[in-house]
């Protein structure tokens, strides 16, 4: 396998450590997977607020090692005069990206929605409060959000949030190349044409992935599934799996024009390098 390393761009998601023994494995594991010079890493926001200053601490972590960090941003159970104070306090460190989300409420956490129900009103919301400070990534689902309509309706969702300003967007993961590839074409039908990276996420747990997949809508193939399942608790043959399944798809989207690859790391460094190296992205194998 190869990969054309000038037209892949590469970015890593993180989720902010719970500890400080957590922190310290993240700052290794971003230190390796840096190797790769990602266009940019990004981390992830509890939809409420649960993790609000472990985000932004988690940028800072990440931009103080040389990386431009995006941090997510949930709009679900926030008011706007919170968005607000959270997203010039960004535009004030320098972040210059963000990932705007609906999120969605842990349970337990009420039922107040806040004052943006909508992906599309947090873009709106960024494009008339901030103009062009930030890049603003926006997320996609080739396999339909779990809690649309339809898969129509879905699209012209998505569709909104590119009217109102998203520069790009980042896929919930999909093992099935065919479902992103139909999902572009419907974009392109339908007049988006902003970069629509493939977010990978790498084989590592089956019962974690399974349970991710019911979450999320991503759909885990039969094949997958059964190979997964036969390997019981033979860990080590089930990563070697799951990189040769990632490692293919990976070169399969790049191969058919996916404009760069997004990397749901998990905080963990050995399966992305390892799929890396399958790939042949020399600048990682180090
Ligand atoms: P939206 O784009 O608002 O869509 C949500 C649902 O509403 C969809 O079903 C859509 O079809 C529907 N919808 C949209 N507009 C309308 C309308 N006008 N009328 C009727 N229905 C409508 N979650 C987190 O909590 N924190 C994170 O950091 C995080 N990062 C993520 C990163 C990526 C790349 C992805 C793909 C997902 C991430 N998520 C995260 C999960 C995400 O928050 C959930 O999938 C959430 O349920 C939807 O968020 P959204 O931004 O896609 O919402």
């Amino acid at each position: 396998m190869s990969l054309d390393t000038e037209k892949a761009a590469i970015s890593l998601e993180f989720f902010p450590p719970r500890d400080l023994a957590a922190q310290e494995r993240l700052v290794r594991t971003a230190k390796q997977l840096l190797a790769v010079q990602p266009r940019y890493v990004s981390v992830t926001f509890g939809a409420g607020g649960s993790t609000r200053d472990g985000t932004s601490g988690t940028v800072r972590t990440l931009r103080n090692l040389g990386c431009d960090a995006a941090p997510h941003l949930s709009c679900i159970g926030a008011s706007r005069d919170e968005l607000r104070q959270i997203l010039q306090g960004y535009r004030d460190e320098g972040v210059r990206r963000v990932v705007a989300l609906r999120g969605d409420l842990p349970s337990g956490m009420g039922g107040d929605a806040g004052e943006l129900r909508y992906a599309a009103d947090l873009v709106a919301f960024i494009r008339a409060e901030f103009g062009d400070a930030f890049h603003v990534e926006v997320a996609a689902y080739p396999e339909m959000h779990p809690q649309a309509e339809s898969p129509s309706a879905d699209l012209r969702h998505f569709a909104d949030k590119v009217a109102a300003g998203a520069d790009s967007a980042i896929t919930q993961y999909f093992f099935n190349a065919d479902a992103y590839f139909d999902f572009l074409d419907r974009t392109q039908a339908l007049g988006v044409s902003v970069p629509i990276v493939p977010g990978i996420m790498p084989i590592t747990n089956n019962t974690q992935l399974t349970r991710f997949s019911q979450m999320c809508g991503a759909e885990i193939p039969r094949w997958i599934r059964l190979r997964l399942a036969e390997f019981g608790d033979d860990k080590a043959s089930l990563r070697a799996f799951g990189v040769d399944v990632v490692s293919e798809l990976c070169q399969t989207l790049l191969d058919n024009g996916a404009p760069g690859l997004h990397f749901y790391t998990l905080n963990s460094a050995d399966a992305p390098l390892a799929i890396w190296r399958q790939l042949g992205l020399e600048r990682a194998a180090a």
